[in-house]
C-alpha cells in the first residue's frame, strides 16, 4: 500500500477546497491560530512513517487528550472506572448537560466533557502529582520529553469555562466527583491545553493500533482487551453527535478536538493524525473529516 502517494494526492486536493468551517473562538486563545494550517502524519506498524504540510507544528490537542487520560486511568484502575461513567454514545454535543440529570450524574462516556471531568477526578485521587504524572505518561508514549501544557490556552479556557464549571458542579451534586471542583477543572483545562504536532500525536497513539503495546520496546501500556475497548469507544463516541457520520464516511476509531486535530486508528496497521483548525458545526475539523473520508476511500482500508 503506497500510503505516501495517496496522502500526497488527497492533501493537494483538500488543501484548496473551500473551508466551510469556523475557528473555535469560544476559547479566545484558539482564535489566534492561523486557520490555513493543514498537516497530516501517518505512523504505521510495518510501512514506515510519512508527514506532509504543517505536520511538525504544534497545536492544542483539546479533547484528543481525553483518550490519553482515559488510557492512564484504565491502566491504573482497570474495570472499576466503569462504575463512574458509561460506554454509550451520547448523541449530544461535547459540552451538553441534558443527560446528566436523568442519568444521576453518570456521564454517558469518557469522551464528552462530563466524562473527561470524571476521569480527571479519578486521576487526581490516584496520582501523586496529577499534572506531572500525566505529562510523563504522554511523554513516554510519544518518546518526547519536551511535550507540555499551554498555560495561555488553559488560562484562556478557565476564563470562559462556565459550562465545564456547571458540568463539574452538577456531577458533584450527585456524588460522582470526589475532589474539589476547582482542582478538578484546573487539571481538566490543563489536559485540554496539551500541545502536540501531528507526528507526535500519531506516534503517541500507535499503541492503540498495536494491541496496547508501545512499538519501540513492546511494553504493554494497556491489555489487548483494554486497547480494543478504547478503540471501540473512539469508534462509537469519538466525534460526539457526529460519531455515526464518521463511522459511515471514514470507518475507523478516532477522536477529534476543538483545536482542529483528529487522530484515527487502524488496528494492526497505522495511526493517522490530521490538523486543520476550522471546525464544522459539530466541533470537528472540517478539512480533517474530508481528508480522512478520502483517505479510507482511496486506500480501501477500514475496519469494516
Ligand atoms: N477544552 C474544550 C472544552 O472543554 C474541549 C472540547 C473539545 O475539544 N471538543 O470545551
Amino acid at each position: 500500500m503506497n500510503f505516501k502517494a495517496i496522502i500526497e494526492e488527497i492533501y493537494q486536493k483538500i488543501k484548496v477546497v473551500e473551508d466551510k468551517g469556523e475557528l473555535a473562538s469560544y476559547i479566545p486563545e484558539l482564535a489566534y491560530v492561523d486557520s490555513e494550517n493543514f498537516g497530516i502524519h501517518i505512523s504505521t506498524l510495518e510501512q514506515g512513517n510519512f508527514g506532509i504540510g504543517n505536520y511538525t507544528d504544534k497545536f492544542s490537542i483539546q479533547s484528543i487528550s481525553k483518550v490519553l487520560s482515559l488510557a492512564l486511568a484504565y491502566r491504573m484502575l482497570g474495570e472499576k472506572i466503569w462504575k463512574r461513567l458509561g460506554v454509550e454514545p451520547s448523541g449530544t454535543p461535547f459540552n451538553s448537560l441534558v443527560q446528566l440529570e436523568v442519568d444521576n450524574g453518570i456521564p454517558r462516556n469518557p469522551f464528552i466533557n462530563a466524562g473527561a471531568i470524571v476521569i480527571s477526578d479519578i486521576l487526581i485521587s490516584h496520582l501523586e502529582n496529577p499534572k506531572d504524572d500525566f505529562l510523563a505518561f504522554v511523554r513516554s508514549l510519544s518518546n518526547n520529553s519536551e511535550l507540555n501544557y499551554s498555560h495561555e490556552v488553559a488560562a484562556s479556557e478557565k476564563e470562559i469555562g462556565f459550562r465545564n464549571v456547571a458540568l463539574c458542579n452538577f456531577i458533584k451534586s450527585f456524588g460522582n466527583i470526589e475532589n474539589d471542583p476547582t482542582e478538578v477543572l484546573d487539571f481538566y483545562f490543563d489536559l485540554c491545553s496539551l500541545e502536540m504536532n501531528c507526528q507526535e500525536l500519531s506516534e503517541a497513539f500507535l499503541f492503540f493500533a498495536n494491541n496496547g503495546r508501545r512499538t519501540v520496546d513492546n511494553l504493554s501500556i494497556l491489555t489487548k482487551s483494554q486497547a480494543k475497548r478504547i478503540n471501540a469507544l473512539m469508534q462509537t463516541c469519538g466525534f460526539y453527535d457526529e460519531s455515526g457520520e464518521f463511522a459511515f464516511k471514514v470507518g475507523l476509531p478516532g477522536k477529534s478536538g476543538v483545536g482542529g486535530g483528529i487522530i484515527a486508528v487502524h488496528p494492526n496497521q497505522y495511526t493517522i493524525a490530521v490538523w486543520s483548525p476550522k471546525l464544522n458545526k459539530k466541533g470537528n475539523s472540517y478539512k480533517g473529516m474530508r481528508f480522512l473520508e478520502d483517505f479510507t476511500t482511496k486506500s480501501e482500508l477500514s475496519i469494516f
